[in-house]
Protein backbone atom coordinates (compact mmCIF):
# COMPACT_ATOMS: atom_id res chain seq x y z
CA UNK A 1 0.00 0.00 0.00
CA UNK A 2 1.47 3.63 -1.00
CA UNK A 3 2.12 6.12 1.75
CA UNK A 4 -1.27 7.05 3.33
CA UNK A 5 -2.29 10.99 4.22
CA UNK A 6 -4.15 12.30 6.95
CA UNK A 7 -5.77 15.62 7.50
CA UNK A 8 -4.98 16.79 11.10
CA UNK A 9 -7.67 19.38 12.02
CA UNK A 10 -7.48 21.71 15.38
CA UNK A 11 -10.69 23.71 15.58
CA UNK A 12 -10.83 26.56 18.13
CA UNK A 13 -13.75 29.06 18.70
CA UNK A 14 -12.47 31.51 15.56
CA UNK A 15 -9.81 29.52 14.35
CA UNK A 16 -9.24 26.27 12.52
CA UNK A 17 -5.78 24.92 12.84
CA UNK A 18 -4.77 22.11 10.15
CA UNK A 19 -1.97 20.37 8.50
CA UNK A 20 -1.71 17.39 5.77
CA UNK A 21 0.33 14.77 7.52
CA UNK A 22 1.91 11.87 5.05
CA UNK A 23 2.65 8.62 7.20
CA UNK A 24 6.05 8.55 6.10
CA UNK A 25 7.10 12.02 5.87
CA UNK A 26 8.25 14.13 8.68
CA UNK A 27 7.85 17.59 7.43
CA UNK A 28 3.51 18.67 6.58
CA UNK A 29 2.39 18.56 2.69
CA UNK A 30 0.15 21.54 3.47
CA UNK A 31 0.10 23.73 6.52
CA UNK A 32 -2.20 26.60 7.58
CA UNK A 33 -4.55 28.82 9.28
CA UNK A 34 -8.11 29.93 9.00
CA UNK A 35 -8.58 32.68 11.41
CA UNK A 36 -11.23 35.51 12.60
CA UNK A 37 -13.76 33.21 11.91
CA UNK A 38 -17.34 34.43 12.14
CA UNK A 39 -16.14 37.88 11.13
CA UNK A 40 -15.71 40.25 7.94
CA UNK A 41 -12.10 39.66 8.20
CA UNK A 42 -12.08 35.99 8.49
CA UNK A 43 -8.67 34.32 6.16
CA UNK A 44 -7.50 31.16 5.20
CA UNK A 45 -3.78 30.82 4.87
CA UNK A 46 -1.92 27.77 3.91
CA UNK A 47 1.61 27.31 2.81
CA UNK A 48 2.78 24.01 0.98
CA UNK A 49 6.55 24.02 0.75
CA UNK A 50 7.82 27.04 0.50
CA UNK A 51 4.79 28.70 -1.51
CA UNK A 52 2.27 30.76 0.46
CA UNK A 53 -1.25 31.57 -0.28
CA UNK A 54 -4.59 33.05 1.34
CA UNK A 55 -7.81 33.86 0.58
CA UNK A 56 -10.37 36.18 2.02
CA UNK A 57 -13.22 34.89 3.27
CA UNK A 58 -15.74 37.32 4.87
CA UNK A 59 -18.30 36.16 7.09
CA UNK A 60 -17.31 32.26 6.76
CA UNK A 61 -18.11 30.06 9.98
CA UNK A 62 -15.79 26.92 9.98
CA UNK A 63 -17.70 24.73 7.86
CA UNK A 64 -17.46 27.55 4.43
CA UNK A 65 -13.49 27.57 5.69
CA UNK A 66 -13.49 23.30 5.51
CA UNK A 67 -15.41 23.63 1.99
CA UNK A 68 -12.60 26.29 1.06
CA UNK A 69 -9.92 24.03 2.74
CA UNK A 70 -10.76 20.63 0.73
CA UNK A 71 -9.66 21.55 -3.07
CA UNK A 72 -6.85 22.99 -1.58
CA UNK A 73 -6.22 19.43 0.85
CA UNK A 74 -6.95 17.06 -2.24
CA UNK A 75 -5.09 19.15 -4.42
CA UNK A 76 -1.74 18.58 -2.15
CA UNK A 77 -2.75 14.81 -1.13
CA UNK A 78 -3.22 14.41 -4.99
CA UNK A 79 -6.73 13.05 -4.57
CA UNK A 80 -5.48 10.50 -1.72
CA UNK A 81 -6.73 11.31 1.32
CA UNK A 82 -7.02 8.48 3.79
CA UNK A 83 -8.42 10.42 7.03
CA UNK A 84 -9.03 13.27 9.15
CA UNK A 85 -7.73 13.25 12.76
CA UNK A 86 -9.61 15.92 15.29
CA UNK A 87 -8.07 17.41 18.07
CA UNK A 88 -10.27 17.72 21.26
CA UNK A 89 -9.32 19.00 24.53
CA UNK A 90 -11.15 17.20 27.01
CA UNK A 91 -12.55 13.35 26.71
CA UNK A 92 -13.33 13.37 30.35
CA UNK A 93 -13.31 10.25 31.98
CA UNK A 94 -14.92 8.22 28.92
CA UNK A 95 -11.57 9.00 26.27
CA UNK A 96 -8.29 6.69 27.32
CA UNK A 97 -7.61 6.62 24.36
CA UNK A 98 -8.54 7.93 20.09
CA UNK A 99 -11.71 7.14 19.09
CA UNK A 100 -13.76 6.95 15.88
CA UNK A 101 -16.33 9.82 15.13
CA UNK A 102 -19.98 8.28 14.96
CA UNK A 103 -23.12 9.06 16.35
CA UNK A 104 -21.86 7.70 19.97
CA UNK A 105 -18.86 9.36 20.46
CA UNK A 106 -19.83 12.57 19.59
CA UNK A 107 -22.58 11.85 22.09
CA UNK A 108 -20.24 11.50 24.68
CA UNK A 109 -17.74 14.28 23.43
CA UNK A 110 -21.03 16.56 24.28
CA UNK A 111 -21.71 15.08 27.71
CA UNK A 112 -18.24 15.76 28.73
CA UNK A 113 -18.19 19.53 27.31
CA UNK A 114 -19.08 21.61 30.63
CA UNK A 115 -15.39 20.23 31.70
CA UNK A 116 -13.98 22.45 28.66
CA UNK A 117 -16.47 25.03 28.08
CA UNK A 118 -14.65 27.21 25.89
CA UNK A 119 -12.78 24.42 23.75
CA UNK A 120 -14.87 21.55 23.48
CA UNK A 121 -18.07 23.32 22.03
CA UNK A 122 -15.59 24.80 19.20
CA UNK A 123 -13.65 21.36 18.30
CA UNK A 124 -17.23 19.72 18.13
CA UNK A 125 -18.02 22.94 15.91
CA UNK A 126 -15.00 21.53 14.02
CA UNK A 127 -16.04 17.74 13.75
CA UNK A 128 -20.07 18.28 12.42
CA UNK A 129 -18.51 20.56 9.76
CA UNK A 130 -16.02 18.17 8.46
CA UNK A 131 -18.31 15.29 9.51
CA UNK A 132 -20.72 16.37 6.91
CA UNK A 133 -18.72 18.04 4.33
CA UNK A 134 -16.49 14.34 4.08
CA UNK A 135 -19.16 12.30 5.11
CA UNK A 136 -17.32 9.18 3.05
CA UNK A 137 -14.02 9.42 5.03
CA UNK A 138 -12.83 8.21 8.20
CA UNK A 139 -12.52 10.78 11.23
CA UNK A 140 -11.05 10.26 14.24
CA UNK A 141 -10.79 12.46 17.80
CA UNK A 142 -7.57 12.47 19.57
CA UNK A 143 -8.02 13.71 23.23
CA UNK A 144 -5.49 15.95 25.29
CA UNK A 145 -6.63 14.44 28.44
CA UNK A 146 -6.43 10.56 27.22
CA UNK A 147 -2.97 9.73 28.13
CA UNK A 148 -3.56 10.86 31.55
CA UNK A 149 -5.64 8.49 32.17
CA UNK A 150 -3.55 6.31 33.50
CA UNK A 151 -2.83 8.34 36.32
CA UNK A 152 -2.89 6.50 39.75
CA UNK A 153 -6.13 7.57 41.72
CA UNK A 154 -3.82 9.06 44.60
CA UNK A 155 -2.79 11.51 41.64
CA UNK A 156 -5.63 12.96 40.08
CA UNK A 157 -7.80 13.33 43.13
CA UNK A 158 -8.29 16.64 44.87
CA UNK A 159 -8.68 16.28 48.91
CA UNK A 160 -12.49 17.97 48.42
CA UNK A 161 -15.92 15.91 49.26
CA UNK A 162 -15.97 12.70 47.64
CA UNK A 163 -19.51 13.42 46.01
CA UNK A 164 -17.27 16.44 43.93
CA UNK A 165 -15.64 14.09 42.59
CA UNK A 166 -18.11 10.88 42.35
CA UNK A 167 -21.51 13.28 40.99
CA UNK A 168 -19.41 16.30 39.26
CA UNK A 169 -16.63 14.89 38.04
CA UNK A 170 -14.31 17.07 39.76
CA UNK A 171 -10.50 15.40 39.73
CA UNK A 172 -7.27 16.11 38.25
CA UNK A 173 -7.51 15.19 34.64
CA UNK A 174 -4.25 16.78 33.03
CA UNK A 175 -3.53 18.34 29.37
CA UNK A 176 -0.91 18.15 26.92
CA UNK A 177 -1.37 14.22 26.58
CA UNK A 178 -0.69 14.17 23.02
CA UNK A 179 2.69 16.18 23.56
CA UNK A 180 3.84 14.16 26.89
CA UNK A 181 3.54 10.68 25.03
CA UNK A 182 5.16 11.96 21.64
CA UNK A 183 7.99 13.34 22.89
CA UNK A 184 8.55 10.27 25.57
CA UNK A 185 8.35 7.76 22.72
CA UNK A 186 10.71 9.93 20.42
CA UNK A 187 13.30 10.31 23.96
CA UNK A 188 13.07 6.47 24.20
CA UNK A 189 13.77 6.00 20.36
CA UNK A 190 16.77 8.67 20.93
CA UNK A 191 18.14 7.17 24.41
CA UNK A 192 18.37 3.47 22.41
CA UNK A 193 15.66 2.31 25.48
CA UNK A 194 12.40 0.62 24.91
CA UNK A 195 9.16 3.01 25.39
CA UNK A 196 7.31 0.57 27.53
CA UNK A 197 10.74 0.13 29.79
CA UNK A 198 11.98 3.47 30.40
CA UNK A 199 11.08 6.30 32.50
CA UNK A 200 10.98 10.24 31.65
CA UNK A 201 10.50 14.09 33.45
CA UNK A 202 8.36 15.55 30.45
CA UNK A 203 8.38 19.85 30.15
CA UNK A 204 6.22 21.13 27.63
CA UNK A 205 6.35 24.56 27.91
CA UNK A 206 4.99 26.77 25.15
CA UNK A 207 2.32 29.25 26.05
CA UNK A 208 0.55 26.32 27.59
CA UNK A 209 2.76 24.94 30.09
CA UNK A 210 3.02 21.53 31.67
CA UNK A 211 4.89 18.61 33.34
CA UNK A 212 4.33 14.74 33.52
CA UNK A 213 6.09 12.09 34.60
CA UNK A 214 5.83 8.84 32.07
CA UNK A 215 6.41 5.66 33.36
CA UNK A 216 6.96 2.81 30.60
CA UNK A 217 4.77 4.54 28.55
CA UNK A 218 1.71 5.56 30.77
CA UNK A 219 1.34 8.90 32.06
CA UNK A 220 1.74 8.47 35.65
CA UNK A 221 1.30 12.25 37.12
CA UNK A 222 0.67 15.35 35.33
CA UNK A 223 0.96 19.44 36.26
CA UNK A 224 -2.30 20.50 34.97
CA UNK A 225 -5.56 19.74 36.55
CA UNK A 226 -9.53 19.72 35.99
CA UNK A 227 -8.41 22.79 33.73
CA UNK A 228 -5.42 23.84 32.15
CA UNK A 229 -5.18 26.33 34.75
CA UNK A 230 -3.66 24.78 37.35
CA UNK A 231 0.36 23.60 38.01
CA UNK A 232 3.12 25.46 36.32
CA UNK A 233 3.39 29.73 35.52
CA UNK A 234 2.85 30.06 31.87
CA UNK A 235 2.14 32.84 29.56
CA UNK A 236 -0.88 34.22 30.62
CA UNK A 237 -2.10 31.36 33.02
CA UNK A 238 -1.18 32.15 37.03
CA UNK A 239 -1.08 28.37 37.61
CA UNK A 240 -1.02 27.63 41.43
CA UNK A 241 -1.98 29.97 43.34
CA UNK A 242 -4.01 29.74 46.55
CA UNK A 243 -7.34 28.70 46.38
CA UNK A 244 -8.31 31.13 48.71
CA UNK A 245 -7.84 33.69 46.50
CA UNK A 246 -10.59 34.12 45.19
CA UNK A 247 -12.76 34.95 48.13
CA UNK A 248 -10.08 37.01 49.57
CA UNK A 249 -10.47 39.09 46.14
CA UNK A 250 -14.54 38.92 46.20
CA UNK A 251 -14.36 39.86 49.79
CA UNK A 252 -11.69 42.53 49.72
CA UNK A 253 -12.02 44.19 46.00
CA UNK A 254 -15.31 42.94 45.43
CA UNK A 255 -14.34 41.19 42.25
CA UNK A 256 -16.82 38.27 40.19
CA UNK A 257 -16.28 35.37 39.50
CA UNK A 258 -15.62 36.19 36.03
CA UNK A 259 -13.52 39.07 36.66
CA UNK A 260 -11.00 36.58 39.06
CA UNK A 261 -11.61 33.69 35.73
CA UNK A 262 -10.28 36.15 33.53
CA UNK A 263 -7.31 37.77 35.85
CA UNK A 264 -6.08 34.07 36.38
CA UNK A 265 -6.32 33.09 32.99
CA UNK A 266 -5.07 36.20 30.37
CA UNK A 267 -3.81 38.69 32.61
CA UNK A 268 -1.12 36.84 34.94
CA UNK A 269 1.51 34.20 34.36
CA UNK A 270 4.98 35.81 32.64
CA UNK A 271 2.38 39.02 31.50
CA UNK A 272 1.34 39.28 34.92
CA UNK A 273 4.78 39.06 36.81
CA UNK A 274 6.89 40.84 34.06
CA UNK A 275 4.16 43.74 33.37
CA UNK A 276 5.39 43.67 30.08
CA UNK A 277 4.83 40.50 27.89
CA UNK A 278 3.55 36.80 27.72
CA UNK A 279 6.06 36.04 25.29
CA UNK A 280 9.32 34.28 26.48
CA UNK A 281 11.96 35.75 23.69
CA UNK A 282 11.03 39.59 24.25
CA UNK A 283 11.29 38.50 27.81
CA UNK A 284 14.74 37.06 27.63
CA UNK A 285 15.80 40.20 25.81
CA UNK A 286 14.39 42.51 28.11
CA UNK A 287 15.93 40.94 30.90
CA UNK A 288 19.07 41.21 29.10
CA UNK A 289 18.89 45.15 29.47
CA UNK A 290 17.95 44.62 32.82
CA UNK A 291 14.04 45.01 32.86
CA UNK A 292 13.00 43.96 36.80
CA UNK A 293 9.84 42.72 35.64
CA UNK A 294 11.60 40.44 32.79
CA UNK A 295 14.30 39.14 35.39
CA UNK A 296 11.52 38.25 38.29
CA UNK A 297 8.98 36.61 35.51
CA UNK A 298 11.85 34.51 34.26
CA UNK A 299 13.21 33.57 37.85
CA UNK A 300 9.34 32.49 38.90
CA UNK A 301 9.12 30.32 35.95
CA UNK A 302 11.89 28.28 36.30
CA UNK A 303 11.70 27.82 39.81
CA UNK A 304 8.10 26.90 40.06
CA UNK A 305 9.17 24.69 37.07
CA UNK A 306 11.95 22.86 38.76
CA UNK A 307 9.89 22.36 41.29
CA UNK A 308 7.03 20.31 39.97
CA UNK A 309 9.51 18.51 38.17
CA UNK A 310 10.83 17.52 41.51
CA UNK A 311 7.19 16.81 42.49
CA UNK A 312 6.44 14.55 39.39
CA UNK A 313 9.37 12.45 40.36
CA UNK A 314 7.64 10.88 43.16
CA UNK A 315 5.71 9.05 40.38
CA UNK A 316 8.94 7.23 38.77
CA UNK A 317 10.94 4.49 40.52
CA UNK A 318 13.92 5.09 37.94
CA UNK A 319 14.59 8.15 35.99
CA UNK A 320 16.03 8.13 32.43
CA UNK A 321 16.14 11.38 31.88
CA UNK A 322 14.34 14.85 31.93
CA UNK A 323 12.80 16.03 28.39
CA UNK A 324 12.31 19.31 27.43
CA UNK A 325 9.84 20.38 24.62
CA UNK A 326 7.51 23.08 23.40
CA UNK A 327 8.41 26.56 21.83
CA UNK A 328 10.24 27.55 25.18
CA UNK A 329 11.49 24.12 26.18
CA UNK A 330 13.18 23.51 22.24
CA UNK A 331 14.33 26.84 22.08
CA UNK A 332 15.35 29.01 25.34
CA UNK A 333 18.38 27.41 26.32
CA UNK A 334 18.52 29.98 29.26
CA UNK A 335 15.19 28.49 30.88
CA UNK A 336 16.41 25.18 30.43
CA UNK A 337 20.19 26.07 32.34
CA UNK A 338 18.18 27.83 34.71
CA UNK A 339 15.43 25.03 35.76
CA UNK A 340 18.22 22.68 35.85
CA UNK A 341 20.38 24.18 38.26
CA UNK A 342 17.76 24.01 40.76
CA UNK A 343 17.44 20.11 40.08
CA UNK A 344 20.86 19.71 41.56
CA UNK A 345 19.84 17.28 44.38
CA UNK A 346 18.47 14.86 40.97
CA UNK A 347 21.95 14.97 39.79
CA UNK A 348 21.43 17.29 36.69
CA UNK A 349 23.79 18.94 35.08
CA UNK A 350 23.63 20.60 31.67
CA UNK A 351 26.52 20.79 29.01
CA UNK A 352 26.70 24.33 28.22
CA UNK A 353 27.61 23.86 24.66
CA UNK A 354 25.34 20.73 23.66
CA UNK A 355 22.40 23.30 25.48
CA UNK A 356 23.48 26.00 23.60
CA UNK A 357 23.36 24.20 20.26
CA UNK A 358 20.12 22.65 20.82
CA UNK A 359 17.40 25.08 19.22
CA UNK A 360 15.24 26.00 16.49
CA UNK A 361 14.17 22.14 15.66
CA UNK A 362 17.58 20.68 16.90
CA UNK A 363 16.88 17.84 18.87
CA UNK A 364 19.60 16.19 21.18
CA UNK A 365 21.16 15.44 24.72
CA UNK A 366 22.40 18.24 26.72
CA UNK A 367 23.19 16.76 30.05
CA UNK A 368 27.02 16.80 30.72
CA UNK A 369 29.10 13.77 31.48
CA UNK A 370 28.35 11.48 33.87
CA UNK A 371 24.89 13.00 34.80
CA UNK A 372 21.49 12.11 34.23
CA UNK A 373 20.26 12.27 30.77
CA UNK A 374 18.79 15.39 29.85
CA UNK A 375 17.33 15.54 26.26
CA UNK A 376 15.34 18.13 23.82
CA UNK A 377 12.69 16.79 21.75
CA UNK A 378 10.69 18.74 19.32
CA UNK A 379 7.52 18.04 19.72
CA UNK A 380 5.24 17.19 16.78
CA UNK A 381 1.25 17.02 17.99
CA UNK A 382 -0.30 16.98 14.73
CA UNK A 383 2.33 14.00 13.71
CA UNK A 384 0.84 11.75 16.33
CA UNK A 385 -2.60 12.43 15.49
CA UNK A 386 -2.40 11.42 12.08
CA UNK A 387 -0.69 8.10 13.56
CA UNK A 388 -3.23 7.22 15.96
CA UNK A 389 -6.10 8.04 13.11
CA UNK A 390 -3.95 5.54 11.16
CA UNK A 391 -4.14 3.32 14.21
CA UNK A 392 -7.85 3.13 13.66
CA UNK A 393 -7.78 2.61 9.85
CA UNK A 394 -6.14 -0.37 10.10
P1 LIG B 1 1.75 27.09 21.72
O1 LIG B 1 1.55 26.58 23.10
O2 LIG B 1 0.82 28.22 21.36
O3 LIG B 1 1.86 26.01 20.67
P2 LIG B 1 4.61 27.36 21.34
O4 LIG B 1 4.91 25.93 21.68
O5 LIG B 1 4.87 27.80 19.95
O6 LIG B 1 3.16 27.80 21.78
O7 LIG B 1 5.51 28.25 22.34
C1 LIG B 1 5.42 29.63 22.38
C2 LIG B 1 6.45 30.16 23.35
O8 LIG B 1 7.76 29.74 22.90
C3 LIG B 1 6.47 31.67 23.44
O9 LIG B 1 6.62 32.07 24.80
C4 LIG B 1 7.73 32.03 22.68
O10 LIG B 1 8.30 33.23 23.13
C5 LIG B 1 8.63 30.86 23.03
N1 LIG B 1 9.77 30.80 22.13
C6 LIG B 1 9.79 30.55 20.81
N2 LIG B 1 11.06 30.69 20.32
C7 LIG B 1 11.84 31.05 21.37
C8 LIG B 1 13.23 31.36 21.54
N3 LIG B 1 14.08 31.32 20.52
N4 LIG B 1 13.68 31.67 22.78
C9 LIG B 1 12.82 31.72 23.82
N5 LIG B 1 11.51 31.45 23.73
C10 LIG B 1 11.02 31.12 22.53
Amino acid sequence: MSARNILVINCGSSSIKFALVNETQETFMLSGLAERLGSPEAVLHWQQGEQKDSLVLPGADHRLALSHLLPVVQQAAAGELHGIGHRVVHGGEHFSGASRLDATSLQAIRQVAPLAPLHNPANLQGIEAAMKLFPELVQVAVFDTAFHQSLPEHAYRYAVPQALYAEHGVRRYGFHGTSHRYVSQKAAQMAGLPAEASSWLVAHLGNGCSTCAVENGHSRDTSMGLTPLEGLVMGTRSGDVDPNLHSHLARTLGWSLEQIDSMLNKDSGLLGLSGLSNDMRTLEQAREQGHDGATLAIEVFCYRLAKSLAAMSCALRRLDGLIFTGGIGENSALIRSKTVNHLSLLGLQLDAQANARCVRGVAGAIHADGHPRVLVVPTNEERQIALDTLALLD
